[in-house]
């Protein structure tokens, strides 16, 4: 870590990092403290936050003072990681980012600083792109419908599992089967997954399958060990007995071979990472998930569906919501919030800018210099123990094989050592001819080979069976087949991205969801080779970046929280609660109390607790609020009380979701430990702590960190994230282990949670990059301007509307809600109506409906300035205004401009205007909109409309203009 901050010099004053992160300078601070009455900031700390959580002690954390050195350090460090060319496969691959995407979608705020799509108006640019990504899953796995990413293969491949026990009619059988050819750690997620719900995963070959009474079972096409085989017979058979099918594939795979939907496959799960999505050591990457139609209630993560607008023209929204775990909770299928969004868009785009043709030849290209490499291999009198393949090669080496592990790593290449006698060897769309010389050299241990690759085109083995050779067209349409210049793809992700609100163009005052600022300088480092192309099972000491970059990252997020020990391996924060909770149950077990499976969680906490409660295994017991907000201790005492033999924790939001810092924290955290349990805090609001207070000295055993919310990771539009858990000393034995990586978890480890033992770690350095340059000054300085903005916001919105729950001294924390339900009692105008109008004055909306029905929730964060603030507050405030109008009759009630909003260009340039309200009113309620104003390219989307017409699929636009009609 770099050393502790010196005063600055000169010129460091004018590049320092604090003030360009932190939106409103010392005047603007001024003038809103004034604004609320107080003298400083202090006067407001003091207020807002309870004495009894707020920390005396400063924060031992080293910092840079300038983006220029932090990039250097940092640098530096990744120049220890050590570049060779990873063939391991497991999953894992090589692939070539195209530069007009790395550029213009992974390196463009317009697509990384998007939230997830709850309002679909001001995001149907993100929208098609995930239509093209579920449509190339759809078609590359011959499924009928596909979701928007989730988190990983074996985090999917657990999921299949657990969507398949909903679904079998096999409801007495507890087994789950596995291939024995499955990627070793997806088995090992699988694992983790199935043992709170009762399941065992059972692995074998699957030639036996049909034996066996199971509900379901996972087979991998091709395997691990590179083995193309044709699984219809076993899923002929499982069928017969009633089960469901899984398969776990390979989408480059996928163009050259029958997709399993047309042999009988249930559900196909897998990683579109090789679509040019760099590996990054781990992560993120888009997983997917493709099943039947009948099972799309069922299916875990969202999808995005086709409806239309109140004008009757498609529009794309987030489909069948009610499935998911804010509405249903404990019930939800799954607690998967934030997904992959970013890294679906890219890999979707991939497919737009190769076309079915390009792909085709790169895997064709891929397989057959496999091919070439297996004739050579048999040349040197090396015995294959795959003769099908698609890119990977197992080569039974006997006693050579160690010796041939290193010899190909002098010539730069890592290969699979699968054990003593085996090596594995995967190739990707990098691999050129030369390469596949090197490899036989190293095989050999000869330079002299005496073949030469380039000549054995016509003696290279093809690896697929001739019935298992894809004969469907796929990716026909159109939105494959247009993109395949620059010049076209240029344009059309510029196209998208100026349909939609990301932080490039206003505030997204989202409460919970911390839409800070994303700094150029922090994203810098994730594009750099030696962090984004480390494959992640290359040998540790290729990694020594990583290591030191990621033990620093832990132990500042350690001496920020308090915490004893943190794991990376989270890839979400719902992940984060789901491996908390299962640390929490091991220690319960540990001593003897494995039957402590009870936990209490408030009603206003976000509906990924109790979902992933559920999948821990716990039974969930809901707490009251009170009147004021916070949670109802007589309720809590009462149910503590009551449960207190079975009483596994509590799970708490702090600060609260309702937006205030409840006094009775740390008694609550008494109360929970009298009665034998852990105290799990959900961190999302860390925002409104750090340098102020820390969640282990008010009582917090364990706390997941939103490094995607806190820690300046863009959301990507709805993912990336990361969830790293910190945890106290007593719960640390029990971090989650990996089965590569003996030194990551614990020493009573629980199984992984992620695919990967650092999770996402290719995304970390925008984290380091944070904390590196703000300091623990820096962060303490945002911590008291997010809950200085907050106030200020709070106070001027109070002029137009109630803010409910102000703690017991007025003040909010770093975010408020306000109610707009009086709107509705004065003149009918709901919270999606002024939802809706916002965006016509160029805002995306707040938080709705959540934790409080017909309230929004605002979090401006630290990042945004007075005069942000202060627009968005002319905006709601004069939103209050046109609804008195509303209410006094000057308008309609069915016709005034916020039930019709938003408006249209088309609309407010449309020949007729039948409406009560000027067009002027329509399209510019703000005048100093005009040079920069925003239309959303359709108007409000009608979800009802879509879910009764699921289509998730890119159909031409017409089929579904006609639809409405
Ligand atoms: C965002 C959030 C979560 C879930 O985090 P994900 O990273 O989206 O899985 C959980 N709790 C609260 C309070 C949140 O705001």
């Amino acid at each position: 870590m770099p050393k502790k901050r010196r005063p600055l010099s000169e010129l460091e004053q004018t590049a320092d990092f604090i003030s360009r992160h932190i939106g409103p300078d010392e005047s603007q601070k001024r003038q809103m403290l004034r604004a609320l009455n107080l003298p400083s900031m202090d006067a407001l700390i003091q207020r807002a936050v309870p004495d009894s959580v707020r920390s005396r002690g400063g924060l031992p954390l080293a910092s840079t003072h300038t983006e220029k050195d932090a990039l250097d350090y940092i640098r530096k460090i990744s120049s220890e990681n050590d570049l060779k060319k990873s063939l391991i496969g497991l999953g894992y691959h090589n692939t070539v980012t195209p530069a007009v995407l790395r550029r213009r979608v992974l390196e463009n705020p317009g697509w990384y600083t998007a939230y997830t799509p709850y309002q679909p108006e001001i995001a149907q640019g993100r929208l098609e792109g995930l239509v093209n990504f579920q449509q190339m899953i759809m078609d590359l796995t011959g499924m009928e419908l596909a979701n928007a990413s989730l988190l990983d293969e074996g985090t999917a491949a657990a999921e299949a599992m657990t969507l398949i026990r909903r679904q079998t009619k096999k409801k007495q059988s507890q087994r789950f089967l596995v291939a024995d050819d499955v990627h070793p750690q997806t088995i090992a997620v699988m694992r983790t997954r199935a043992r709170p719900l009762g399941i065992t995963v059972e692995v074998d070959e699957p030639r036996n399958f049909g034996d066996k009474d199971a509900f379901g079972v996972l087979v991998q096409y091709p395997g691990t060990y590179g083995d193309v085989e044709d699984h219809s017979e076993v899923v002929k058979k499982i069928h017969d007995n009633g089960g469901l099918v899984a398969v776990a594939s390979d989408p480059l795979a996928l163009t050259l071979l029958t997709p399993p939907g047309e042999w009988g496959a249930d559900v196909v799960v897998g990683n579109s990472q090789r679509f040019g999505v760099p590996m990054g050591y781990g992560g993120p990457h888009a997983a997917f998930f493709a099943t039947h139609e009948k099972y799309k209630r069922s299916v875990p993560g969202r999808i995005i569906g086709v409806s239309v607008d109140v004008n009757g023209n498609p529009a794309m929204r987030m489909a069948l919501q009610t499935r998911e775990q804010h509405i249903r909770r404990e019930k939800a299928t799954s607690n998967i919030c934030t997904a992959q969004t970013l890294l679906a868009n890219m890999a979707a785009f991939y497919a737009c800018w190769h076309g079915p043709e390009g792909l085709t030849t790169i895997a064709t290209r891929v397989h057959r210099l496999t091919g070439i490499l297996a004739t050579g291999l048999e040349q040197l009198g090396f015995e294959l123990a795959n003769h099908t393949f698609f890119d990977t090669l197992t080569i039974n080496a006997g006693d050579e094989a160690e010796a041939i592990l290193y010899r190909a790593r002098d010539r730069g290449f890592n290969l699979r050592l699968i054990d003593s006698e085996r090596i594995g060897v995967a190739l990707d769309e990098t691999v050129e001819r030369y390469e596949i010389e090197e490899l036989w050299r190293a095989f050999a241990g000869r330079n002299e080979i005496g073949m030469r690759a380039a000549e054995m085109d016509a003696v290279a083995s093809d690896g697929i069976p001739n019935r298992l050779k894809r004969t469907s067209a796929f990716l026909t349409h159109e939105v494959f087949n247009s993109y395949h210049t620059e010049t076209e793809m240029l344009r059309y992700l510029h196209r998208l991205a100026r349909r939609d609100i990301a932080l490039d163009r206003s505030m997204i005052p989202l409460g919970s969801c911390t839409m800070k600022l994303n700094a150029a300088s922090e994203m810098e480092p994730i594009s750099w080779p030696r962090f984004a192309s480390l494959h992640p099972f290359v040998p540790r000491e290729q990694a020594r970046g990583y290591m030191r970059m990621i033990r620093e990252l832990e132990t500042m997020l350690a001496r920020l929280t308090g915490f004893h020990s943190v794991t990376m391996q989270p890839n979400s924060g719902a992940q984060g609660e789901y491996t908390g909770l299962l640390m929490i149950r091991a220690y319960h077990e540990s001593r003897g109390e494995a039957h402590r499976d009870v936990v209490l969680i408030p009603t206003s906490a976000h509906g990924t607790n109790p979902a992933s409660a559920k999948m821990a295994g716990c039974e969930v017991q809901l707490v009251d609020c009170a009147e004021n907000g916070d949670v109802d201790l007589d309720d809590l005492k009462a149910k503590a009380e009551k449960h207190s033999s079975r009483l596994a924790g509590l799970m708490i939001t702090y600060p609260s979701t309702h937006g205030v810092f409840e006094q009775a924290i740390s008694e609550i955290c008494e109360l929970i430990h009298s009665h034998g349990g852990q105290v799990y805090m959900d961190g999302a609001n860390l925002n409104a702590l750090l340098g102020v207070a820390y969640p282990a000295e008010f009582g917090a055993d364990v706390c997941h960190f939103n490094l995607h919310k806190t820690f300046c990771i863009p959301h990507g539009g709805g993912g990336p994230g990361v969830g790293p858990v910190g945890a106290a000393k007593h719960l640390a034995p029990y971090m989650p282990g990996h089965p590569f990586e003996p030194s990551v978890g614990g020493e009573d480890a629980i199984g992984p949670v992620t695919a990967t033992p650092w999770g996402s770690a290719g995304i970390l350095p925008i984290s380091w990059m944070y904390i590196t340059l703000m300091g623990a000054e820096g962060l303490q300085q945002a911590t008291e301007t997010a809950i200085l903005n907050a106030n200020y916001l709070a106070k001027r919105l109070s002029e137009g509307y109630p803010i409910l729950y102000t703690g017991d001294t007025g003040f909010v924390a770093h975010e408020c809600i306000v109610d707009t339900r009086v709107l509705q009692d004065e003149a009918g105008i709901t919270a999606d109506d002024v939802a809706k109008r916002l965006i016509d004055y160029g805002f995306h909306a707040p938080t709705m409906s959540w934790p409080v029905p017909g309230t929004f929730m605002i979090e401006p964060t630290e990042s945004e300035n007075k005069a942000e603030i202060d627009r968005f507050c002319d905006a709601m405030l004069r939103i209050r205004e046109e609804a008195r109008k509303v209410a006094s009759g000057e308008w309609p009630r069915d016709d005034n401009p916020l039930v019709n909003a938003p408006h249209t260009e088309a609309g407010v340039t449309a020949d007729t205007w039948p409406h009560p309200y000027s067009r002027r009113v329509a399209a510019y309620p703000d005048p100093s909109l005009k040079a920069d104003n925003y239309f959303p390219p359709v108007a409000r989307v009608d979800n009802a409309y879509g879910d009764k017409h699921l289509v998730c699929s890119c159909p031409p636009v017409e089929a579904y203009r006609d639809a409405a009609e």
